[in-house]
Order: structure tokens, then C-alpha cells, then sequence
């Protein structure tokens, strides 16, 4: 009979998002006149810019016609996509990023886990605690892990807690890793980094010859000047640094399907004989060899993204948001919530209540506000005691489930 990957059957049973839907299911069913608001998965709600749209439907016309029909397009996504993201998201941050340094693809979380095809298996790798389940699920299905203890950890991982105490920074390990993701604005707490501390890491990483796997994916949502929203605004990053970003949260693209990596020219790492060998050319092997490129009509949608028509349209769904986001904070503070994150990411991070767990202050919520979030420990052990609530709603959701939740 055939063999299955065995580290599959590592992965902890019961994935935190079916998890939540079962209770929610299960209470619904129990209770059929509940209308529960869901602020739980980080998905957008409102609809696409106009500018995306109509960029789309050009396109899609364009393909109808002799004259513009296109086939495969090239594997690394289109010119005119990498030069618009190129000036607009990097050169106008002071960041030399050129277009052949940005690879175009159909999402972040297929990137941050393909990108460990190019990487050895016997790199020791670190995560923040809490932290985004795919940077971990994807190790642990590729081998790099060991099996899991009691307390959902997996051997062979470097986890870094970030919570209250260290004011969600998580410290530069003790020991060298040779890789470490970070997320920021970071899901799911909400917390920010700023340059100095950044620059800390890319400092550590320089020193230590370890490659920095950098997700900006809610760098849109930063609101502070003084935050950087890529890490090539630290000087050194393009020497130890990978950035992915996505147009999925900043304008609505997660049905639609657009992203970007970025690996700078001069970045490399080495084999078992010490030689150096430059990532972007491995890269670029791995994609032309497993991937067939982004829609035309997609990276039409996206480059729209980039004129001013989209500029606005995407700043006026990013300030929708946090709008929410700032009527979550201010109500949850005021029912007496100690409240963490939401003031440059589209999530508000909240200490449960003493002696509950995150899974009980979930069934708590669920039962007395009809409210659904995200249990904090569902993001790792450091997360327990905290909880999740996503700004991605309607205005009307979210006051509806902020007084619900008031009038507990
Ligand atoms: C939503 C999100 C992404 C974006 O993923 P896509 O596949 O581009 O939709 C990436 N990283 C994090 C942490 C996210 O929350």
C-alpha cells in the first residue's frame, strides 16, 4: 500500500479554525434564534476597490479579444506589476528594491510555506509564541520538526514568547538560529515593532549568518510614521531578509488571490561544503519549475492597487478598519478588558478574564454575547489567556457586538 508523509500525522488533531466552527455549529444548532457575530477569522468583509474592479473587467475583456489574448504570462509575475510594486512600495520608502527582486504569486501563505523548498532541512528555526499556525504547520509537514509534547510544542523548535510582560517583543534568542519568521504588524496580537528594535534583529542575523523570514502582510494598517512597514527600511536587511506581502488584507484580495516575495539579489545562503549560494536563483528555479504565474486579469486588479484612484479606494477601506478596530478598543476597555493591539492592525488582542481559559472565555462569549473570536491559545501556548477579535466586519457587526458584550 502506498506510504503517507508521516509528519502529517504530527500535526496537532483538531486545527484551531474547524475547532471554532464545530462549537459554533453546535451552539447554533442548540440554539436556533441566536444571531452570533463572527469576529473570529481574519477574512475581509467589504467589497473590492472600484479601481480593482474595473481593471479586472478591462482585462478580462482584453482576453476576449485577438488582439489581447495571453497564455502563460511570465512565471515571476508581469513587468509592469513588479516595476509598480517595486517604485510604489519600496523606492518611495527609501528601500532599493528593484522590480526583478519581487516575485509575484497567488497568496502569502502559499509563499511563507513554499519558500521552504530552497531551505535546508537541518536549519534551526524559530517562532514567536503566539503566532500565525501556517509558519509552524508547514515545518512540521515538511520534517523540520520533531513530535509534539504534551503542551502542543513541537521538539526542535525555537519558540519566542511575546506577551504582556516583554510588551509583545519577542527577545533575540540566546542560542544562533540559522532562520526566524517575524510578523508585523503581527497576527494575532496586534503588536507593531519599531525600527530600533528591528534593527536589533537584522543586526543578530547579520552576526549569526541567519536569514530572516519577514511577513508584512498588515503593513497597510500601520498608522504610527515612525513603524516601519518593510523591513528593508533597516539597513543590512537586504543582506539577511526575505519580505512577503499580499494584497489580501489591504485591498480585499483574499478571494481574489494576489501576493508578492521578495528576495533581494544578494542574499544567499550556503551548502554542506560552505560555498555561498544566492537564494533569489533557487527561487526563481523553484518557481519557474512548480508555478504558471498570477491571472493576467488578477495583476491587472493589482496594479490598480497603485494608481491614485486605488490608492484612495484601498485608504478608505484600511481607515474603515481601523475605525472599527479603535470602537473595539474603546468598548472593551470601557467593560473593563486590559486591551492590547488595534492601533495599527486590523486585531484587538485581549487578556481573558482571571481564571478562564481561552477556550472557556470563547464558549463564555459564544453564550452570552452570541460573539465569536479567536482563542489566544489556539495560536500557541503563550497565547492562553488571550483572546482575538477581528476589526474585519461591518460597522453595524461590530457596535452590535460590542454592546452584546458590554450588557454581559
Ligand atoms: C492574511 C495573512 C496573510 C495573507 O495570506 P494570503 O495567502 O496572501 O491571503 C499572510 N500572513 C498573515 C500573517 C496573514 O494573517
Amino acid at each position: 500500500m502506498v506510504k503517507v508523509n508521516e509528519n502529517y500525522l504530527k500535526l496537532k488533531a483538531g486545527y484551531l479554525f474547524p475547532e471554532i466552527s464545530k462549537r459554533v455549529n453546535n451552539y447554533t444548532q442548540a440554539n436556533s434564534n441566536s444571531k452570533v457575530i463572527k469576529l473570529g477569522i481574519g477574512d475581509v468583509t467589504e467589497p473590492l476597490p472600484k479601481a480593482c474592479v474595473n481593471a479586472m473587467g478591462e482585462a478580462l475583456n482584453e482576453m476576449g479579444t485577438n488582439n489581447g489574448f495571453k497564455g502563460y504570462g511570465p512565471e515571476q509575475g508581469y513587468g509592469w506589476l513588479r516595476e509598480k510594486i517595486s517604485v510604489n512600495d519600496f523606492i518611495s520608502r527609501g528601500c532599493q528594491i528593484s522590480s526583478e527582486e519581487i516575485f509575484v504569486s497567488d497568496g502569502s501563505k502559499c509563499d511563507s510555506s513554499n519558500i521552504l523548498d530552497i531551505l535546508g532541512d537541518d536549519n534551526l528555526i524559530a517562532v514567536t509564541d503566539p503566532v500565525y499556525p501556517v509558519y509552524v504547520d508547514t515545518n512540521v509537514m515538511t520534517g523540520r520538526t520533531g513530535e509534539t509534547l504534551q503542551n502542543g510544542i513541537y521538539q526542535g523548535l525555537v519558540y519566542l514568547a511575546i506577551n504582556e510582560e516583554n510588551n509583545f517583543q519577542p527577545e533575540i534568542p540566546k542560542k544562533k538560529v540559522d532562520i526566524v519568521y517575524l510578523c508585523f504588524p503581527n497576527n494575532p496580537t496586534g503588536a507593531t515593532i519599531t525600527k530600533q528594535e528591528l534593527k536589533k534583529w537584522v543586526d543578530y542575523a547579520i552576526e549569526n549568518k541567519s536569514l530572516i523570514l519577514f511577513d508584512a502582510a498588515y503593513e497597510a494598517f500601520i498608522q504610527d510614521k515612525n513603524i516601519p512597514h518593510s523591513i528593508y527600511e533597516i539597513e543590512g536587511a537586504k543582506n539577511c531578509a526575505i519580505e512577503f506581502r499580499s494584497f489580501s488584507k489591504n485591498a480585499g484580495f483574499t478571494g481574489v488571490r494576489c501576493a508578492y516575495t521578495v528576495i533581494p539579489k544578494n542574499l544567499s545562503g550556503q551548502n554542506s561544503k560552505g560555498d555561498k549560494i544566492d537564494l533569489w536563483s533557487l527561487w526563481n528555479r523553484r518557481q519557474c519549475t512548480k508555478f504558471n504565474g498570477v491571472s493576467y486579469i488578477v495583476q491587472r486588479g493589482a496594479e490598480a492597487v497603485y494608481s491614485s484612484q486605488g490608492k484612495k479606494e484601498v485608504n478608505s477601506l484600511i481607515d474603515f478598519y481601523m475605525k472599527n478596530a479603535e470602537i473595539m478598543q474603546k468598548k472593551l476597555r470601557s467593560a473593563g478588558f486590559k486591551v492590547y493591539g488595534g492601533d495599527n492592525a486590523p486585531y484587538v488582542w485581549i487578556k481573558v478574564p482571571d481564571r478562564m481559559t481561552s477556550w472557556d472565555f470563547f464558549d463564555y462569549l459564544l453564550e452570552k454575547a452570541d460573539v465569536v473570536g479567536t482563542p489566544g491559545s489556539g495560536f500557541g501556548l503563550a497565547g492562553e489567556g488571550y483572546f482575538r477579535l477581528s476589526a474585519f466586519n461591518s460597522r453595524l457587526n461590530v457596535n452590535n457586538a460590542m454592546e452584546r458584550i458590554i450588557n454581559i
